[in-house]
């Protein structure tokens, strides 16, 4: 066959469809000579946390470094605990483990691929947890389902909440926006997610003044005046680049979110295949779709099989945190198993999803998909 490849992803596509506006923007910050925290990362924050409808953001280096200030702002004490779950990006649990705490990993409620709040409440009972706190994960763009439940375990045990709003930029629960119900949010803005710079970015969202202020502190040596560290943190600082380059790319979420959806629209109703299971999408919520995740049984043949029609496809992700080389056996897991985690990983197969991805495309893929015969291969 040679048709044309269908790329997972294509960050450069964002980039061609807005080229003149942030060729002018990167110019401008060149000819300003202030390249570290200036006016664009000031304006990046007051308009990412304004998106958000208030509060106060703090632009960081990366997704990771968010996650892991917030938690040293909240006060999460070497040693304690924070639980989140296994099936996220490693740099969740990278983020925990940099701030000194211990994760405990717990499942995922499989119609979600969101923490499962039984699986919390076990492994919260089963671990000291003084001063902890849980990290819930809003994965592929769908609000967790059961943040609510979790907002509520966490409460009873005194844990602080913490949102990863990495893969879920613009998505809603009800009307409001993730990132807006724990007492903290870190984003990642690494070029693919739906909100990406053009190099590694990161920021945290609150409305607490004082978490701000301390992460604030934290990005750059617990600096309040220049030069004077007022406690000890390190450097974790967003360009000026980026920041301009995001400014003008968040006021276009709103409409990639929207062409994202569409996309998965086309295939929610297009995927007619015994063989294939789509995502639930809670009606509850705005699903962003940073990803399109399916669930096949014979997930390997089927990514073979979609390769060699030009189509490509990723797994978010192969391997659970508490399976993988550097953390099995070694991390915590809840004491009601991870059966839904271990499942998934088999199944999943995220398909090519990006906003300027053409309505064609897509069509393709679900005609690819629509014929496939798993017991054929
Ligand atoms: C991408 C991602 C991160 C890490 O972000 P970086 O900017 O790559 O450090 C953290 N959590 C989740 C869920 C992610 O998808």
């Amino acid at each position: 066959m040679n048709s044309e490849k269908i790329p997972q992803c294509n960050p450069l596509a964002s980039y061609a469809r807005l080229k003149l506006e942030i060729d002018g923007a990167i110019s401008a910050v060149l000819s300003r000579g202030v390249y570290i925290l200036g006016e664009e990362a000031a304006k990046f924050e007051e308009e990412f946390a304004a998106y958000h409808g208030g509060g106060h953001a703090v632009g960081v280096a990366n997704g990771t470094d968010a996650l892991e200030l917030s938690l040293r702002a909240l006060g999460i004490s070497p040693g304690s605990h924070v639980f989140t779950v296994s099936h996220t990006a490693v740099a969740t649990v990278a983020a925990i483990e940099k701030a000194g705490a211990v994760p405990v990993l717990v499942d995922i409620d499989p119609a979600s691929f969101t923490m499962c709040p039984c699986s919390l409440e076990a492994a919260v009972a089963s671990h000291a947890h003084i001063g902890g706190a849980v990290i819930v994960v809003h994965l592929y763009g769908q609000p967790a389902p059961y943040l609510q439940e979790i907002m509520e375990i966490a409460a009873r045990h005194g844990l602080r909440v913490m949102e990863d709003c990495s893969q879920a930029h613009g998505a809603e629960w009800r009307g409001t926006k993730v990132g807006t119900f724990g007492d903290v949010a870190a984003f990642s803005l690494y070029p693919t997610k739906n909100l990406g710079a053009l190099g590694d970015g990161g920021i945290c969202l609150t409305n607490d003044e004082s978490l701000a202020g301390k992460i604030r502190g934290l990005r750059e040596y617990g600096w309040k005046q220049r030069y004077v560290s007022d406690f000890a943190g390190g450097n974790s600082r967003l360009d000026e680049l980026q920041a301009a380059i995001l400014r003008i790319k968040l006021r276009h979420l709103d409409r990639e979110n929207d062409s994202r959806r569409k996309l998965a629209g086309i295939y929610s109703t297009g995927i007619q295949s015994p063989f294939i299971q789509k995502p639930h999408e809670n009606p509850d919520g705005r699903h962003v779709y940073h990803q399109f995740v399916v669930r096949s049984q014979k997930r390997d043949l089927l990514r073979e099989y979609l390769a060699n029609d030009q189509i490509g496809t990723l797994i978010h992700y192969p391997v659970p945190i508490h399976q993988q080389p550097a953390y099995k056996g070694r991390v915590a897991v809840s004491p009601a198993g991870m059966k839904a985690t271990e499942e998934a990983a088999l199944e999943i197969l995220s398909l090519p999803m990006y906003p300027e991805m053409p309505e064609s495309f897509a069509e393709r893929v679900v005609a690819a998909l629509n014929a496939w015969k798993e017991c054929s291969l």
